[in-house]
Order: C-alpha cells, then structure tokens, then sequence
C-alpha cells in the first residue's frame, strides 16, 4: 500500500539535543523519527514547525510560579527529582515549544482529518509540578485552548500510553467539554493514580487480542457518546512486550493494528484525528524511533 505523502507532520528541531546516550529518557527518539519518516517519504512539503514556546504560552494550564521556576531553573532538587531529567537550556526549550507542536498538529487535523506530531503525550505533568519525564502537559494545553478560542466545543483525549493519564486527568478535572480516557497497565507508573473520566486498568502481560478488543469496544463507545469534535491520541508505544517500563505483552504486529484500528474508527465516524507519540524505552535507540513511526505510518494509509 502506498503512503500519503501529504501527511500533515509536526515537528522542531529542537525536540532533540545532546543528552546522556545512557539515560532511560531517549532524548533522542524526535530527531531519529523524523529520519525515519523523512526515508519513508513522508517528508515533503508537509511538515509545519512551531515557533518556540514560553512561560506566557502555557499559563492556561499550568501555575505561573511552577512555569518561572522551571523556566529559570529554580526548581527544587525534590521537584527536579520526580520529573527525572537534568535540567539544561536545551531542554526547556524543547519542553515549551513541544506543547505548540500538539496545538498545531490538532489545528491541521481539524482542516486536513489526520495530523501527527512527532513528539508529545507529555501526559504526567500537573498543574503545578512535573513527573515521569513530563514538565508541561500538552494535552491539557491543546485541548483548553482549542476550547477556550472556539475552535471546537468537545475533545476526547484517547491516551493508550501504557501508563495512566494522571496529570492530564488532574487539570481537566473541571472541564466538562474535554473528555479524558486512558487505558494503561494498572499496575504501573503512576502508582497514585488521578482519575480520568473514564479509566481502564489492564493486567499485567496483556496480550494483542484482548487488549485490542478494549481498545476498540472503548473508543466506539465513546464516539457515539460524545461524537467529539476533535481525538487527540496519545500513541504511546511502551505498551510493546519489550519495552524497557512497559508490563503489557502486546506485539509490534498489535501496535500496528491498534494504531489502525484507532485512526480507522475515527475516520469513519468523521471525526478529526490528532496523534501524539507518548512514551516508548528500549535501549537500541533506532528501533524506538521506527516504534514510534507505526503511528505516524499507520495515518498515512489512511
Ligand atoms: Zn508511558
């Protein structure tokens, strides 16, 4: 089958710099993604970059105080701690610029019916503090301010990330307009969970058929329920049997069909489509990048 070329992709060069190759965080993974796709021919004239981000962009969602003291590097060591990354210039800039990559990507999915944004899913970032490699939630950021400018009056946010929603799910608490699911590992990362509008914890070793079978039941559910105006998926691959946090037993072949069964389920329903990347770990760092290109492939069957 062949590929669209016109995919709409989002993307920044500075989702990736120089990082300790032997962090569990593959600070890497953007920029071997976007190789990947760019020789799959995916990257034509197609791909839209954000402009970079600030403090000021993402005071919608988050704490001001909690946004100057990342920004400024004034973070508490414990604070610092649970993101779990060492804090640098480079990675602040990715980390707000990011957010703006989602936004974009759910803007070209509301015109064009599919986007993806090589990067995102920042799904364990709070209000005010972050966790898990998360600083600022993208999510919560696009969905609040598609909302907030009319763009669309519903969101549903599909995160299939094998870990649980728990930041997005806090700071949407109170918008009844942005619907959050996850579907995750229950016994897992995070192990206080914030509830989502709807979540659903999977036991551990899961395998492809059965986990499939929820995936799918769940989102044509919630399609009819809300016929949404926009899903933003968060792709997450760590869901894979061999992924470094992951404690599912889902194939790369069940990645693939769940990526497509996603899309597919959208499409038909007509409703727009904005995915996201969300975690993935391996230690062969090329292999992760073409895990997370399934989603990215998938859409440009479509
Ligand atoms: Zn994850």
């Amino acid at each position: 089958m062949t590929l669209n070329p016109h995919l709409p992709l989002v993307y920044h060069p500075n989702y990736s710099f120089n990082f300790d190759p032997k962090h569990r965080f593959v600070m890497s993974k953007f920029a071997n993604l976007y190789q990947h796709v760019k020789q799959l021919g995916l990257v034509n004239n197609n791909l839209t970059q954000p402009r970079l981000g600030s403090p000021d962009d993402l005071e919608l969602v988050h704490c001001a105080n909690y946004l100057a003291d990342l920004w400024h590097n004034n973070l508490e060591e414990k604070a610092l701690r649970r993101i779990g990354l060492p804090w640098s210039e480079p990675l602040i800039a990715r980390t707000f610029t990011a957010p703006l990559g989602t936004l974009e990507t759910a803007r070209l999915a509301l015109k064009s019916g599919i986007a993806c944004h090589l990067a995102g899913g920042t799904h364990h970032a709070h209000t005010d503090f972050g966790s898990g490699f998360c600083m600022v939630n993208d999510l919560a950021f696009t969905a609040q301010t598609l909302i907030q400018n009319r763009e669309v009056t519903n969101v549903l946010i599909f995160d299939l990330d094998v870990h649980q929603g728990d930041g997005t799910a806090a700071m949407l608490t109170h918008q009844p307009y942005v619907y959050t699911c996850s579907i995750h590992c229950e016994k897992n990362f995070p192990f206080r969970k914030s509830p989502s509008d709807l979540d659903i914890g999977l036991a551990n070793n899961m395998q492809d058929d059965e986990y499939l079978g929820v995936v799918d039941d769940t989102l044509q559910f919630l399609l009819k329920q809300l016929n949404p105006d926009l899903v933003l998926y968060d792709a997450g691959v760590d869901i894979w049997q061999e992924d470094g946090l992951g404690k599912l037993d889902i194939t790369w072949q069940g990645i693939e069909k769940r990526d497509n069964l996603v899309l597919k389920r959208c499409i038909e329903h007509n409703t727009p489509v904005a995915t996201v990347i969300g975690g993935g770990y391996d230690r062969d760092h090329l292999r992760l990048a073409q895990r997370h290109a399934i989603v990215v492939e998938q859409a440009a069957r479509f």
